[in-house]
């Protein structure tokens, strides 16, 4: 029997921790701890890969949002449109605000939200929408920003799981009117503790949340507005710079891995993903849907692969936001696709071998579900469960 686990931290560190101890002993010998030289380094990098013009590090992917709704001036009374499948992130930034996220349902296919869907939601009070790129595939861009165009809002891409990934040939970061980065260390490009990073073209917009992230200081200690402590800290940025030579890499493995499940799972109990034509994914996750999702992870469990449930409950549902008046059945597709939803192993450090073995299961379950129907006398249930 395999051990396959979601992440492989061990062997993939080896691979780079060389070079990241030299990067890290630089910092100690420079004793730059904040704003050192290779935060505006990685700033300048990244903004590069993204197309942007400007790019802002900060002190997670949850600041990076924080900041940038800062920013955009959000507050009391206003509302933000935003997905209800996503990280609790997404929407707790909202309510710390004291905003009032207003959730959206999500094409089943996809995971992402579903432009038709924001239309309906977007009110006089509306300030922004939040696009999030689930799983490291696109929103539906063009719908969203046509919609935002027409309501006056600001378009915000929560771009977390999705580094590097393009929408109609451009890449995540300039797509809205800012995005938002994380480098916790189980995202694409992990870092060795938390970060994040705001990317956006408008200058005026960076110097605002470059303020933010330094308690709103204009000046030595001259404050205009209220922001918060949002830096990252040197020795994380110079960890990250080394990552990020090895990021095309994994990121290529990422789908070589998700092309291979494809067809190794074609014909088995799981619905495997869909993206759309025009989307080049990065697959943060590689997430498959099965009517019998629970079964499914415990029986991949007793074989040593592990899984991933992201998300079990659907944000609107969350207890925190119970004021909202949202019950089950609000956002049917977001429900369903939580209790469906199944991320299977998809990290750098996998083998040929291991992903056959992932998918053997995989299709050993279906097998075994067909098996017991007949042994039932019944006939077998359809095999893809959609
Ligand atoms: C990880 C994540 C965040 C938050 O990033 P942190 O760096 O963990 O604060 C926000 N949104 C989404 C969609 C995420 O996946």
């Amino acid at each position: 029997m395999k051990n396959i686990g979601m992440l492989e931290l061990r062997g993939e560190s080896a691979i780079y921790a060389g070079e990241m101890r030299v990067a890290i002993d630089d910092v100690l010998e420079n004793h730059a701890y904040i704003n050192g030289p290779q935060v505006a380094e990685l700033e300048i990098e990244i903004a590069r890969r993204a197309g942007t013009t400007c790019a802002i590090a900060v002190s997670s992917g949850t600041d990076a949002l924080l900041s940038t709704l800062m920013a955009l001036g959000i507050g009391p009374g206003d509302e933000v449109v935003l997905p209800a499948f996503s990280f609790f992130a997404t929407a707790g930034v909202v309510a710390r605000l004291g905003a009032v996220p207003v959730f959206a349902d999500i094409d089943p296919q996809t995971f992402n939200i579903d432009p038709q869907r924001v239309e309906a939601a977007v009110t006089g009070r509306t300030r922004a929408i939040i696009a999030v790129h689930v799983f490291g595939q696109c929103a539906e861009m063009d719908a969203l920003r046509r919609i935002a165009d027409k309501s006056g809002v600001a378009l915000v891409e929560d771009a977390a799981q999705a580094i590097d990934a393009t929408y109609k040939g451009r890449r995540v970061g300039g797509l809205g009117d800012a995005a938002c980065l994380s480098f916790y260390p189980t995202k694409n490009l992990g870092g060795i503790g938390e970060g994040g990073m705001v990317l956006t073209n408008d200058e005026g917009f960076a110097d605002l949340v470059r303020r933010l992230r330094n308690h709103g200081e204009s000046e030595r200690y001259v404050h205009d507005r209220v922001g918060g402590n949002f830096r990252l800290d040197t020795i994380k940025a110079a960890a990250l710079l080394v990552k990020l030579r090895y990021l095309n890499e994994f990121t290529e493995h990422r789908r070589r891995n998700a092309a291979r499940y494809d067809e190794l799972l074609a014909g088995s109990a799981v619905a495997t993903p869909h993206v759309d034509e025009h989307n080049k994914a990065v697959y943060h996750q590689y997430s498959v849907l099965c009517g019998r999702r629970d079964e499914l992870r415990s029986f991949l469990a007793e074989r040593g692969v592990a899984t991933g449930v992201y998300y079990p409950i659907a944000l609107h549902l969350q207890k925190c936001f119970a004021s909202l008046g949202y019950r089950p059945g609000s956002l049917p597709l977001a429900e369903r696709t939580c209790s469906e939803i199944l991320s299977l192993p998809c990290h750098p450090m996998l083998s040929d071998d291991d992903l056959a073995y992932v998918a053997s299961c995989v299709q050993e379950f279906g097998d075994a579900a067909t098996s017991a129907e007949q042994r039932r006398g019944g006939v077998p249930s359809t095999r893809q469960t959609v």
